[in-house]
């Protein structure tokens, strides 16, 4: 696969987006509108998100923390997840949800997450994981 992006020019943040896309398996390379995009699904209602080959989001798709930054969450590439706008405005640290108490829908999250997980190399983006894993700005 020839490398288009450059790398070391993108965001923390576009870094971040495109190393979620690497490690979670519902995400898939497609091309649309001649344009190499990666479809996946959001980590919470499954819905179909788009984040295009530099880590831009298509439309709904956000970056979140599982495990929020407040309760101890890191910028770890497996306390990331993708989620769709609307679902990641309604985790908030005060929210419960159907009677389920945070703590154990964010144990919910990370599991699924690390079900999701994919080695990078296997869709030739290890080296975007590497890179995301050694910037810690914004
Ligand atoms: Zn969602």
């Amino acid at each position: 696969m020839p490398e288009t992006v450059d790398w070391g020019s993108m965001s923390a943040k576009h870094l971040r987006m495109l190393a979620v896309v690497a490690t979670d398996r519902t995400f898939e390379a497609t091309m649309l509108d001649g344009r190499r995009m990666w479809v996946g699904k959001c980590i919470h209602c499954n819905a179909k998100l788009v984040v295009d080959e530099t880590g831009r989001a298509a439309g709904e798709a956000t970056l979140e923390h599982v495990l929020p930054e407040t309760r101890g969450g890191d910028n770890s590439i497996a306390n990331l997840a993708i989620a769709c706008a609307r679902c990641n405005r309604q985790k908030s640290p005060h929210d419960v949800r159907g009677g389920v108490k945070l703590d154990e829908m964010m144990a919910r999250l990370l599991a699924r997450r690390a079900e999701r997980w994919r080695e990078p190399s296997e869709v030739g983006l290890a080296a975007v994981v590497e890179r995301a894993m050694q910037r810690d700005d914004d």
